[in-house]
């Protein structure tokens, strides 16, 4: 795992992700990416793409 999503941003369409925070959950590692360009927010949990906006 690098510090890079590889996804698009949903909402602008940008590759640019830059991780934002993370935080040690029961479920594993919970880490947060923000996109560059939008600031839009994805959580991330061990793999799991959780779209929250949290
Ligand atoms: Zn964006």
């Amino acid at each position: 795992m690098g510090s890079r999503l590889a996804t698009d941003c949903p909402d602008c369409g940008s590759l640019e992700f830059y991780r934002a925070a993370d935080t040690e959950v029961h479920l594993g590692t919970k880490v947060k990416y923000r996109c560059s360009d939008c600031d839009y927010g994805i959580v991330r949990i061990d793999g799991t793409v959780d779209t929250s906006t949290a």
